[in-house]
């Protein structure tokens, strides 16, 4: 089976002290209930890169032993996520300290700057998914609607109260995709 896995906030946290409204004000616009993510002007990409320097961005240890602990061989694991071009740097960084080049068998990151949900639609049929966890909800109701067949899975740990389409499942741990 192909499992994709998203990346912030599965293994990478967001900066504890900061809200989950700043973060998605930052990343996110709605325009008529059309997705639409910013691509930062200059003065955000700084402060958005200094949110990613590695003391604002613990590893979810929880998550990240959980999937070292895998068997090998059974399932292909890849990370997909929308990281921008700007945040290259710190990125392998954090691919290197954590080993995740080890723990997955491909990493594809949205170094183009494309729409972060088009590129995870993109790579979804491409690395023909089966299953795919994310922690963004409106995100993951897009990529469902285009890919019928593949099993989403929402990682919802802090209870927001959203209610999921068809073939999205709310899970509060990795687990869980897993045994579903
Ligand atoms: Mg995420």
């Amino acid at each position: 089976m192909n499992i994709g896995f998203d990346f912030d906030k599965i293994f990478i946290n967001t900066p504890p002290f900061i809200p989950d409204a700043l973060i998605d004000k930052l990343y996110k616009k709605k325009d008529n209930g059309i997705l639409l993510y910013r691509i930062p002007s200059y003065p955000d990409q700084l402060l958005r890169r200094l949110t990613h320097l590695p003391w604002f961005r613990p590893p979810i240890a929880e998550n990240i032993s959980f999937i070292t602990s895998l068997p090998k061989g059974k399932n292909k694991l890849y990370i997909i996520s929308s990281r921008y071009r700007f945040l290259e740097g710190e990125t392998n960084r954090l691919i290197k300290n954590y080993h995740f080049d080890k723990i997955f068998d491909g990493i594809y990151f949205n170094f183009a700057n494309e729409q972060p949900h088009e590129f995870k639609d993109k790579m979804i049929k491409k690395l023909s998914i089966d299953k795919y966890i994310d922690d963004d909800l409106s995100l993951l109701k897009y990529v469902a609607a285009k890919n019928p067949k593949t099993h989403f899975f929402w990682l919802n740990d802090r209870n927001q109260e959203q209610s999921v389409t068809k073939n999205i499942m709310e899970i509060k741990t990795l687990k869980e995709v897993f045994s579903k």
